[in-house]
Formats: C-alpha cells, sequence, structure tokens
C-alpha cells in the first residue's frame, strides 16, 4: 500500500519546525529516520495531513559532555550514537543497547529521538533512558520543557510529547562507578526482542542504594520498572542470592500474551531469565568496573 496525500516541509530552522507542527495539531507529525513511521504510512496505519522532516535542523544531531554525563540531541543517528566515545565512556548501557536495534541499515537511519517518541515496547532505546534516568527535552510553540524517562512513557506508542512537540535532547546523568548490563533474547539476531532487561547497580555505603535500577521489555505496553525485583535489591549487598531473589520476582506485575511466538508462561520465563543474567554482569561490572 502507499501513504494517503499528505504535505511535506523540511524547515531549516527548530522554531520554524515548531510553529509549522503546532498548526497542524493532531494532523502533523514529524519525520525523523523514517525506520518507524515510513512502514506505518505506507500500511495507513497513521495518516498526517502535515510531514514535519527534521532532517535539515543539524544543531539536533550530536553528542555532547552534560557535566558528568552525556546529552545526546534527537536526530543523532542510532549507529553514531553507539559508537560516540562520550556515549561509550558515560552511558555505557545505552550503547550496548543500540547495537541490539534491528541490523546496521536501520541504526544508521534511525534517529535515537524517534526510538524514544516512536515509543514501541520492545525498543532497546527506550529501555535503557528509562534505566539510566534519562531526561528528555521537548521543545514546543510553549517552550522547552524537561520530562523524566519515567514520565515520558505513556503506554503502546505513546508518550507525553503534546501535538506540535519535537523531542529536542536526551540527557543522561553521570553514572560513573555503577555496573551496569543490557541483554535481550529475540529469535534471530536483529529481529525485536521476545523480552530483554537494563540494570543499573549503584552502591550506597556497600550495599544497593535506590538508584539500582531494573527495566525489562517485552510483556507490557511500555518499558517497564521491575519495582519487585529493585526492591529486593535496595539495601542488599551485590550477592547471588540477592541478585537471584530479585530476579525471581522480575515478571511481577506484568501481564503477557499468549501468541504465535511464545506462551505467557514462556515470556515471564524469559524475562525472569534475562534479568538474572543483566544482573550477573552488572554485579561483575560494578566489582570491577
Ligand atoms: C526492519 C526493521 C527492524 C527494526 N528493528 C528494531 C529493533 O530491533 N529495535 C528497535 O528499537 N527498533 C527497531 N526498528 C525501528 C527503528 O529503531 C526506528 O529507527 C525507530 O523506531 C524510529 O526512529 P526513526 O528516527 O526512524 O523515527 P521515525 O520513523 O521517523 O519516527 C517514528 C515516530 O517518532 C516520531 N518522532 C521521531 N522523531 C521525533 C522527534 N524528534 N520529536 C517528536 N516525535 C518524533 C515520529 O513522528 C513517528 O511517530 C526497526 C525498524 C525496521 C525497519
Amino acid at each position: 500500500m502507499k501513504p494517503v496525500d499528505f504535505d511535506y516541509v523540511a524547515p531549516p530552522v527548530l522554531e520554524e519546525a515548531v510553529a509549522v507542527l503546532a498548526s497542524a495539531g493532531e494532523d502533523g507529525r514529524v519525520l525523523a529516520g523514517g525506520q518507524s513511521l515510513i512502514p506505518l504510512l505506507n500500511l495507513r496505519l497513521v495518516r498526517p495531513r502535515l510531514l514535519v522532516d527534521l532532517r535539515r535542523l543539524t544543531g539536533l544531531a550530536g553528542v555532547r559532555a552534560a557535566g558528568d554525563g552525556v546529552a545526546i540531541g534527537a536526530m543523532t543517528r542510532q549507529a553514531d550514537a553507539e559508537t560516540a566515545p562520550l556515549v561509550r565512556e558515560r552511558a555505557p548501557l545505552l550503547a550496548a543497547a543500540l547495537a541490539h536495534v534491528g541490523h546496521p541499515a536501520i541504526r544508521f537511519r534511525g534517529t535515537v529521538g524517534g526510538s524514544l517518541a516512536h515509543a514501541d515496547p520492545l525498543a532497546e532505546v527506550p529501555a535503557a533512558a528509562l534505566a539510566l534516568d534519562a531526561t528528555l527535552t521537548l521543545t514546543g510553540p510553549d517552550g522547552v520543557r524537561r520530562v523524566a524517562a519515567e514520565d515520558f512513557f505513556q503506554g503502546f506508542l505513546a508518550t507525553a510529547a503534546a501535538p506540535g512537540e519535537i523531542l529536542t535532547e536526551i540527557e543522561i546523568p553521570a553514572c560513573a562507578g555503577r555496573g551496569w548490563a543490557f541483554v535481550e533474547f529475540s529469535r534471530r539476531h536483529g529481529d525485536f526482542a521476545l523480552a530483554g532487561a537494563a540494570v543499573v547497580l549503584a552502591l550506597q555505603d556497600g550495599r544497593l542504594g535506590p538508584a539500582s535500577r531494573i527495566v525489562v521489555l517485552g510483556s507490557a505496553d511500555r518499558c517497564h520498572r521491575a519495582r519487585a525485583a529493585e526492591a529486593r535489591l535496595h539495601g542488599e549487598p551485590p550477592t547471588a542470592s540477592v541478585l537471584d531473589a530479585a530476579a525471581a520476582v522480575a515478571d511481577a506485575g506484568l501481564e503477557p500474551a499468549s501468541d504465535v511466538h511464545g506462551s505467557a508462561e514462556y515470556r515471564r520465563h524469559l524475562v525472569r531469565t534475562m534479568t538474572a543474567r543483566a544482573l550477573g554482569l552488572a554485579a561483575a561490572r560494578l566489582a570491577a568496573p
């Protein structure tokens, strides 16, 4: 199939892009790398009246230091972020997650901001952003606002971005000295995952502190903080029995569906297994960062 007719603009400056997008209200859509939007258009699952292409907004692409953390422009190609030295050094979990996004050809076109804004529940970048306690910057007709990743993902392909708002940057705070890991299971390399886990372990006075996070993907309408599992970590030493106890409840609160790819119980098993693997890797990095 082919898309329904739409108008197309590629403004050279952000202010113009915001203004024209806002003027279209619910009928406007941003086009970034097109790796998710173009299929949706061709299948007529979305029918915007106006596409606002961000490709000329070169100021939205790039990686910079932000304090001891890192800020990544929304139009930064996933492949560029994956290999950026600052990302590898200051947000290695994100670099590891990006390596699982489709195939290199997808990552050369797809953008970091596009993946976040698309909010696919199986996408790796949102899960990494949530685990890393990232903050997203939205620029709209009423100005700029910053939204925690925690509040940004609101459901299946749904975010806190209002019509007319453009995601412009993602900022990841410093996480030096923490253990981290991203693991997932997919049937073939490059496929969307059936399940995955992004884990950050942070010590406070020799015990796992509140900055320790477990985010699982698969089996929910968005990336999901496994709070029952996190609660098993907090205040405890990072021993094998503590990590096992956390992984055993990583699927709490999830209600996976059975489908052609696996039963609900199989998906629960995968979530627990991916979490156990990620916790083990993160703990090893905590011990020898
Ligand atoms: C074969 C194939 C395999 C793939 N495998 C995976 C995978 O394993 N894991 C995975 O996570 N993804 C996968 N993807 C999707 C890929 O990661 C996309 O790049 C990503 O989902 C969207 O990024 P994009 O830049 O292409 O955005 P687009 O497709 O251009 O846009 C996606 C959505 O986000 C909105 N949007 C984009 N940028 C902004 C912005 N700055 N502000 C506001 N709204 C914005 C658009 O309006 C649209 O609704 C795959 C895609 C393909 C085609």
